[in-house]
């Protein structure tokens, strides 16, 4: 009788899409998806490491399922994947030993995806980056940019039914960094979107997760500013509104470069509506740093602001650097959240 599987999903939208391939691998093995994580014959975690508090949930996670099983004498396969395996594997094998194994997001994505019933589908473009942020973990765990070919990217996206679905997200860590071929000849991200707005027809509109603010060219707001079917919502991570910060950061802009970016994206592309990433209490930051990124939220006007207390990852430069004290960070994350409510009502 087919095996069964479930997949649980941590962190991003590219954790979702390798789940799909995942499953997509799975099936094509035979097993069949059970909507029951205790029941399923095999269960996969699918892993996020961007924080402390992510590896912790997924270790929790564990350790719930491994004593299920055993109570209810299932012989469920517990298996990993995702970011924590990718750069941490050994750690995990002495943390968990009962795991029965790994499960290979390279191997994984050579199986068409099974996707998820939902009005956003997902297509990952280009995995890795380069940037080395002092804080992020993905350059160790997903390794350096490599862009799939466009013939690739389109041959996935024609395959895909729109019926139901209202947006395209094309991933990647760090997507407008996109360098891939078309025809054996280089392609920049923003030809790559025109080219998908041609010969895909059937997009209903397209979207792009997640940019790194010193690849937002003026071709790339071009194309943003000219096309209609291109999301009206940009996501462009700040993460701190002062110099010092983010040049430790290891960001590669100033925060006058961001608020003029900003600036720019306005003046272009007057209906874009812009989101953005936060760090409270990022190693060594002073009282009037951590005002500098609440005056930068205060003056931009971001739809959405995504906050997080720093937390250390092993193995990042921003680790070995002399930390705040927890309840500071804390401190600062309950108050840029709390300003950010007020932005809110004062706009609803
Ligand atoms: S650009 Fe994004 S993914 Fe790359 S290192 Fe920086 S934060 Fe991490």
């Amino acid at each position: 009788m087919a095996q069964t599987y479930h997949i649980i999903t941590f962190g991003c939208q590219m954790n979702k899409n390798d789940s799909e391939h995942l499953a997509g691998m799975l099936e094509f093995n035979g097993a069949k998806h059970t909507a029951e994580p205790e029941a399923a014959d095999i269960l996969v975690l699918n892993t996020c490491a961007v924080r402390d508090k992510a590896e912790r949930r997924v270790y929790g996670q564990l350790a719930k399922y491994n004593f299920l099983r055993q109570k209810n004498n299932s012989g469920q396969k517990l298996f990993l994947s995702g970011c924590m395996p990718a750069y941490n594997k050994t750690e995990l094998q002495k943390a968990a030993p009962f795991l029965d194994g790994f499960l290979d997001i390279e191997e994984a994505r050579q199986y068409p995806p099974r996707r998820e019933n939902s009005p956003e589908v997902w297509v990952t473009i280009m995995q890795g980056c380069n940037n080395f942020c002092a804080y992020c973990i993905v350059p160790r765990a997903r390794g350096r940019e490599r862009s799939r070919t466009a013939e690739d990217i389109l041959a996935e996206i024609n395959k895909i039914d729109f019926t139901g679905r209202a947006v395209l997200f094309l991933l990647g860590q760090n997507v407008n960094s996109y360098a891939g071929t078309f025809n054996g000849q280089p392609l920049s991200f923003p030809a790559l979107l025109q080219l998908i707005l041609t010969k895909c027809p059937a997009v209903p509109k397209l979207a792009f997760l997640t940019s790194h603010p010193k690849d937002m060219t003026d071709a790339l707001l071009e194309v943003i500013a000219r096309e209609p079917r291109i999301d009206r919502e940009l996501h462009l991570p700040a993460q701190s509104g002062s110099d010092r910060i983010l040049a430790l950061m290891n960001r590669g802009y100033t925060a006058a470069q961001y608020r003029a970016l900003t600036a720019r994206i306005r003046a272009r592309a007057p209906d874009v509506q812009l989101s953005t990433d936060i760090i409270a209490g990022f190693p060594t930051e002073t009282e009037a740093e951590f005002e500098d990124s609440c005056r930068l939220v205060r003056e931009t006007g971001f739809f959405r602001v995504n906050t997080a207390g720093y937390s250390a990852r092993r193995g990042t430069a921003a680790a070995q650097m002399p930390r705040l004290e927890q309840k500071i960070v804390d401190a600062r994350l309950n108050k840029i959240n709390q300003l950010i409510n007020s932005l809110k009502s004062a706009h609803t």
